[in-house]
């Protein structure tokens, strides 16, 4: 007997005796079993009889009180029975316990509710039957590893069931003390499965959105790595997902950039204040404009990401700079026009002017010879401004039309410089400037393969400007030999002490109409083509044009040319006949010729009349294409049509082409007036055999007849 078990026997025993104690009948029993003699003799004496008799009634009523007692633990045990039951029966987990083989033993309410069937028919099935086929791989390696390890372990089946829905569970299993069991909870995580396939749905729906935005979207940390980019993100800046998620982009983008774009991440990351900002970023070299806007968010652990969308806009940018230059240009193309109308009429009107004017006073009847000669000169002079105005044009228009043909040939570049001094010479007499020229070679070394027409040219145009915008002071020009240049190269420069050239205005004096300055457009003539015609020479021949000035000192404009002193004739050109070589093989036999002058105005059809008169033997006149035909039909032994282009009904080219039909002996040289640039091709296109522009003088005739009548 334990000490624990003696309290309590001694305990009991105390009890009954106090209840014995306080009951009344017995006691009287007792008292009268004591006064009456026994009438059956006893070995027990009468006090041990009586002992004993206490004893029994003590014992039972021992007996009777851990009876109570067991009834009242009776009690307390079917409450806690009843309590365990209801508690697996209607606990909202499953609980089962499986045999080794997996066979189910014992289960709940809610486990037979999962599985779909009573729990009675459920008894000593095999578990592994009613989990799908697809996750049984999974619960037989759970069971396995149950019995194995002694721990607990868990895994997750799905459950056939009755339902179209799978059931989702979630099991953690434990073996029992006796080893051959296992007990397994079993806890229904179908929702959440659903709940997890959602957010699996919802985060491509939303990843498939942000791929599908034309925009790049990122996503960064807190600690500025991107987590997230969409394609646009990466093709943006040519980077694949490797080389952006987890970095910061330090590696692909500059310091300075880095730097400024941290900052704003900062920010936003620290303040939660939004930004949009449009800044440069360059990625593996190539730049950017981008606006990129960037947005705080916080998720449920409170951690901080940003949220950023980027706009490129490094074209529309292009655009604007290309919108803002083309803007510029328009406005001063604008100002040019009319800069160019008021010059050309100014230009125009200024020489017609003495024209009409001194052909007015020649109509005098007591004018003298002098007068007259004096008279003739100034309408010459007139006349030769006017042509060198629209010579000018002309000859811009075949440089913007590419159609600019070099003729080279051997030219004295002294002797150049020297034509041009003497042509200048009286100019800056009469305004008292002091005119000089230096050449840097002599003799034959002076002498350079080029084209020589449109070395005077440049010359000119650069010493008729430093003559024009020189008013005190001295014009020098000259050339040295460039020692230092490979190939060889002469410099030219033409230099003054003339008003000079604003500094800003400096380049664009270059181009065509401009002049420095465009508001001062009518102080002095020009056409503001001179520097254009001589750049865009000088470049041809294979030179370079710089120049350097001080407003109120004056200007140096320099110029270079290769140095080539052997002649390789490179193309013949128009200007070919114009050349000294040809001049010289002028044939002034040229006459006896039949010809038909086709020209609708009669001025210049009279002085065509006068200036072939010598060579002439028969002439015939038409006033129109359709004459013109009509005469050569009717004469078909014409040698020479002069062809004016501009006549009405049938124009010039249309009569030569029909005229082709019949006669392709006649020499047909055209006449125009408009000498642009494509003319030419047009009128030998037509069937002509050569073409000469208006104002057209007996020279100039006479060296193109003389390529087709030479005796
Ligand atoms: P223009 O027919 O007006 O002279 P150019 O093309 O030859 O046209 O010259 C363009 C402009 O450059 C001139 O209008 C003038 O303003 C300026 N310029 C050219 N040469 C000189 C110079 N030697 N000195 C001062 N200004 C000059």
């Amino acid at each position: 007997m334990t000490n624990d078990e003696k309290t309590k026997f001694e305990i009991l025993r105390q009890k009954a005796e106090e209840l014995l104690n306080t009951l009344p009948t017995p006691r009287d029993e007792q008292d009268k079993l004591l006064s009456v003699p026994s009438k059956t003799s006893s070995p027990l004496s009468e006090i041990n009889m009586m002992k004993l008799i206490h004893e029994l009634e003590v014992y039972q009523v021992e007996l009777e009180l851990q009876n109570e007692e067991l009834q009242r633990a009776k009690a307390l045990a079917d409450i806690a029975t009843n309590k365990y039951t209801n508690l697996y029966d209607f606990a909202p987990s499953g609980y089962f316990t499986l045999s080794k083989m997996g066979d189910i033993i014992d289960l709940n309410l809610a486990s037979a509710l999962m599985l779909g069937k009573e729990r009675s028919k459920l008894i000593d099935n095999r578990f592994s039957l009613f989990v799908s086929s697809d996750t049984r791989s999974v619960f037989n390696l759970f069971i396995d590893k149950v019995f194995e390890s002694k721990s607990p372990e868990t895994c997750e089946v799905t459950l056939i069931s009755n339902d179209d829905l799978p059931t989702n569970v979630l099991l953690t299993g434990i073996v029992t003390e006796n080893d051959d069991q296992c007990n397994i909870t079993m806890v229904d995580i179908t929702k959440r499965k659903q709940a997890e396939i959602m957010l699996l749905e919802e985060k491509q729906r939303v990843k498939t959105i942000l791929e599908l935005v034309g925009d790049p979207i990122f996503l960064k940390d807190n600690e500025h790595r991107i987590i997230f980019a969409n394609r646009a993100f990466l093709d943006l800046f040519e980077l694949d997902e490797a080389s952006v998620l987890g970095k910061t982009l330090a590696e692909n983008v500059p310091e300075n950039e880095m730097e400024h774009f941290l900052r704003v991440d900062r920010s936003v990351l620290d303040t939660g204040i939004s930004d949009s900002c449009e800044e440069e970023l360059t990625v593996g070299g190539t730049k950017h404009t981008i606006i990129t806007k960037k947005i705080r968010f916080i998720d449920k652990s409170e951690n901080r990401f940003l949220v950023g969308s980027i706009h490129d806009i490094t074209e529309r940018k292009q655009w604007e700079v290309e919108l803002i230059s083309a803007k510029k240009q328009a406005e001063e193309s604008d100002k040019l026009k009319s800069a160019f109308l008021a010059n050309m009429s100014h230009e125009i009107r200024t020489p017609m002017n003495g024209i009409l004017g001194f052909a007015e006073l020649l109509k005098e009847p007591e004018l003298t010879g002098e007068q007259q000669q004096k008279y003739i000169c100034i309408i010459e002079k007139a006349g030769a401004r006017m042509l060198n105005t629209i010579n000018d044009i002309i000859s811009i228009s075949r440089i913007e039309s590419g159609e600019m043909n070099i003729s080279v040939s051997n030219t004295d570049i002294n002797q150049q410089l020297e034509d041009v001094y003497n042509f200048f010479k009286p100019e800056s007499e009469k305004k008292r400037i002091k005119f000089s020229f230096k050449t840097g070679l002599s003799g034959k070394k002076a002498i350079i393969k080029t084209d020589p027409d449109k070395m005077n040219t440049i010359l000119f145009n650069l010493v008729k400007n430093a003559i024009k915008y020189t008013d005190k002071g001295s014009v020098e020009i000259g050339y040295r030999l460039k020692a230092d240049s490979d190939p060889l190269e002469l410099v030219f420069y033409v230099k003054d002490t003339g008003i000079g050239i604003p500094e800003n205005r400096q380049k664009a004096i270059f181009e065509r109409f401009i002049k420095a300055d465009i508001n001062d457009k009518m102080a002095r003539q020009g056409s503001g083509l001179g520097l254009a015609i001589a750049k865009a020479y000088i470049e041809v021949l294979g030179g370079k044009m710089s120049m350097e000035s001080k407003e109120g000192l004056g200007s140096v404009f320099y110029y270079t040319l290769p140095y080539h002193t052997e002649l390789e004739e490179k193309s013949v050109t128009e200007n070919a006949v114009l050349n000294n070589d040809i001049k010289k093989q002028i044939n002034p036999q040229v006459s006896g010729l039949k010809i038909l002058i086709a020209e609708d105005d009669e001025n210049s059809e009279m002085y065509l009349r006068v200036i072939i008169k010598s060579i002439c033997k028969e002439l015939l006149t038409a006033e129109t294409g359709r004459e013109a035909i009509a005469a050569c039909r009717n004469h078909p032994d014409i040698d020479l049509i002069l062809m004016d282009i501009q006549m009405p009904s049938t124009n010039g080219y249309e009569a030569t082409r029909e005229i082709r039909e019949f006669n392709k002996e006649v020499i047909i040289i055209a006449q125009t007036a408009f000498a642009l640039a494509g003319d030419r091709e047009k009128a030998i296109e037509a069937g002509c055999n050569d073409y000469i522009t208006k104002p057209i003088n007996k020279e100039k005739i006479m060296q193109v007849l003389a390529k087709y009548f030479q005796q």
